[in-house]
């Protein structure tokens, strides 16, 4: 009988620590940048209360998350900060929580009420956010919108692989395009067969076609075309190995440096980080601060025709480089997948985001404040 007691009161205390460490350690503050289970555990309870109405996440923390914490905190009488503090996990988490319905968790309905509809989804794209961002040098800046940031995150993470599988639309990509001969080629083929594809030009190299009116001319085409310019960043220099203060300029310069090209404002909505080396919190949070919501990576690198139709399936994003065997895979390619109902697309058609409409009014990027040569 006394060894029982023992062994029963030894079994209380075990629980007793397991649930206590918990208790003491099972939340910590989360905010726009976090990744990971943490996360992903909150998105799950904030799916099972009703405030998402998918629970296929990703574990990223972004403006799409902090919506639905906003929504959670206003359902259940808090500020709208669109951060997970510990005390508002710790309701979440509890009983006590309402959920989307405004229905107590556990069970006790009385306390019910009722959220206007969502406006935050309803966000035109193209509406300037007045948000400013200061970043660690002081640096602020304003948070744009590329369109990028209104991509449902229940659909795609930070770096986005491929559009949807359910749908034949693909997009063929080049990047670099240090080569205009190799550009004009593809951009050439691209018009023989009737469909778009995205460029991501180094900015430099862009700087360079200013200056030369055959660069000029073809990137002129290249914007009034089906098909659609990105960036490919300032300088091909990997983001992760910068700072904050060249993030920002290497991001968002390219932006001054087409619409000097172009003579119009061509709003660049996608961004191909070099080296597809994005994956860090302060690389998304300079990104996000110039309105790179989302970077454009890709699910099929291969130069063999063979290979890249074997691989390619609904929804994916190929990478190729402004180079003659890139070219000449693409000349055997391109109507193979014609071919097999894949739809050729930019990268923005394919992700389902609407182009901001061209204005006249050119992007200047401040030179003696930012730019450092
Ligand atoms: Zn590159």
């Amino acid at each position: 009988m006394r060894k029982a007691l023992t062994l029963w009161m030894l079994v209380c205390l075990l629980c007793a620590a397991v649930y206590g460490t918990q208790g003491e350690t099972a939340f910590t503050t989360l905010r726009r940048g976090d990744s990971g289970e943490a996360v992903l555990a909150m998105k799950q309870r904030l799916y099972e209360l009703g405030y998402y109405t998918t629970d296929q996440f990703n574990a990223y923390y972004n403006d799409n998350t902090a919506q639905h914490v906003m929504r959670a905190q206003e359902m259940n009488g808090l500020n709208r900060t669109g951060v997970a503090s510990v005390s508002f996990l710790t309701l979440l988490f509890s009983d006590d929580v309402l959920d989307a319905q405004g229905h107590r968790f556990g069970g006790d309905t009385a306390e019910t009420k009722t959220l206007p509809p969502r406006e935050d989804a309803a966000l035109p794209i193209g509406k300037q956010l007045a948000t400013p961002t200061v970043l660690e040098d002081g640096t602020v800046v304003s948070e744009e919108n590329t369109g990028m940031d209104w991509i449902p995150e229940d659909d795609y993470p930070y770096g986005i692989r491929s559009g949807s599988r359910d749908s034949k639309k693909i997009a063929i990509t080049m990047d670099d395009c240090y080569n205009l001969e190799w550009v004009r080629d593809t951009f050439e083929m691209c018009e023989q067969y009737g469909i778009g594809i995205t460029f991501y030009p180094v900015g430099t190299q862009l700087k360079e076609d200013v200056a030369q009116e055959e660069g000029k001319e073809l990137w002129q085409r290249i914007a009034a075309s089906a098909c659609e310019i990105g960036t490919h960043t300032h300088q091909h220099r990997a983001l992760t190995g910068l700072s904050d203060y060249h993030r920002v300029l290497y991001a968002k310069y390219p932006q001054a440096v087409l619409d000097e090209l172009l003579g119009y404002h061509y709003p660049i909505q996608s961004l191909r980080p070099p080296f597809g080396s994005y994956n860090s919190t302060s690389v998304r949070r300079s990104l996000e601060a110039v309105g790179y919501h989302h970077v454009i990576l890709w699910d099929v690198a291969t130069t063999d025709p063979d290979e890249a139709f074997r691989k390619t399936q609904n929804g994916s994003i190929l990478l190729f480089h402004a180079k003659k065997k890139d070219v000449l895979c693409l000349e055997k390619l391109i109507p193979r997948l014609l071919e097999a109902g894949f739809e050729p697309v930019p990268v923005t058609e394919l992700l389902g985001i609407a182009p901001l409409p061209v204005t006249q009014e050119v992007f200047v990027w401040d030179m003696d404040e930012y730019y450092p040569y």
